[in-house]
């Protein structure tokens, strides 16, 4: 059992511009793993030339799922109202 996975990512340190292969993260099983960014929301590394630590964690809106409307459509009744609105407001909705 290991402490955590390595992240299949080489890219350059943004201090130094020197390349970082070893980005580790704790998101999957840990296991010491090779695993890609897709699969994660945070991984991170020590730059090992000029030490700086960098970070990265998955954006919020990224990680939220979007579905078309027909898939929830199908497990979902729903009920939608349309807003009706004079002409001289609707500049502010478009
Ligand atoms: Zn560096």
């Amino acid at each position: 059992m290991g402490m955590f996975d390595y992240v299949n990512l080489r890219i350059r340190c943004p201090i130094c511009k020197s390349f970082i292969d070893g980005f580790q993260t704790k998101d999957s099983h840990c296991i010491m793993n090779i695993v890609e960014v897709e699969e994660i929301n945070n991984f991170y590394a020590h730059c090992s030339k000029c030490h700086s630590w960098i970070e990265f964690n998955r954006k919020k809106e990224q990680s939220a799922r979007f579905l078309e409307f027909d898939k929830l459509e199908r497990d979902f009744d729903i009920v939608v109202k349309e807003e009706k609105m004079r002409d001289n407001k609707k500049e502010m909705w478009q």
